[in-house]
């Protein structure tokens, strides 16, 4: 998906009789309105129980509506493959989104945490700032 979740998107021409499993990738989407949420949701709940459904690279933002947003994923279980996590090194004080792939990042679901990564650059243990443990919250709705 590319572009904005607003009050201009249109999901309806996406037609999904017959499908198995869809995949999401947020990667594209810059803004997300409340207006569009709204629209995302009557478009998501729509999508049938039979349906898997995963979200791969998804970008901080679309975390956020998930832990914040009741009812971002209905009542689905989705499988949140990998998303973009904000961290800055002080050292070579570089600043860059990295991919989690929460498979191999995230082994407790229970107690999720940061998982512990070191700058390609220095080697330095990442410090993920603006990544509170509150962002991590979706991992208990995923399927372990
Ligand atoms: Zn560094």
């Amino acid at each position: 998906m590319v572009g904005s979740i607003d009050n201009e998107a249109d999901f309806s021409t996406l037609g999904f009789s017959d499908i198995k499993k869809i995949v999401f990738n947020f990667e594209g989407v810059r803004l997300i309105s409340s207006s569009g949420i709204q629209t995302w949701i009557k478009f998501f709940s729509g999508i049938s129980e039979s349906v898997s459904i995963e979200f791969v690279r998804s970008p901080l933002r679309i975390i956020t509506q998930i832990n914040l947003v009741l009812g971002f994923l209905f009542s689905k279980t989705v499988n949140i493959n990998s998303f973009f996590a904000p961290n800055s090194c002080e050292e070579c004080d570089d600043s860059k989104q990295i991919l989690l792939e929460t498979k191999a990042h995230f082994h407790n679901f229970a107690a999720p945490a940061a998982p512990v990564l070191n700058c390609d650059l220095c080697k330095k243990e990442i410090d993920f700032d603006r990544l509170e443990k509150k962002n991590f919250l979706f991992s208990k709705r995923l399927a372990a």
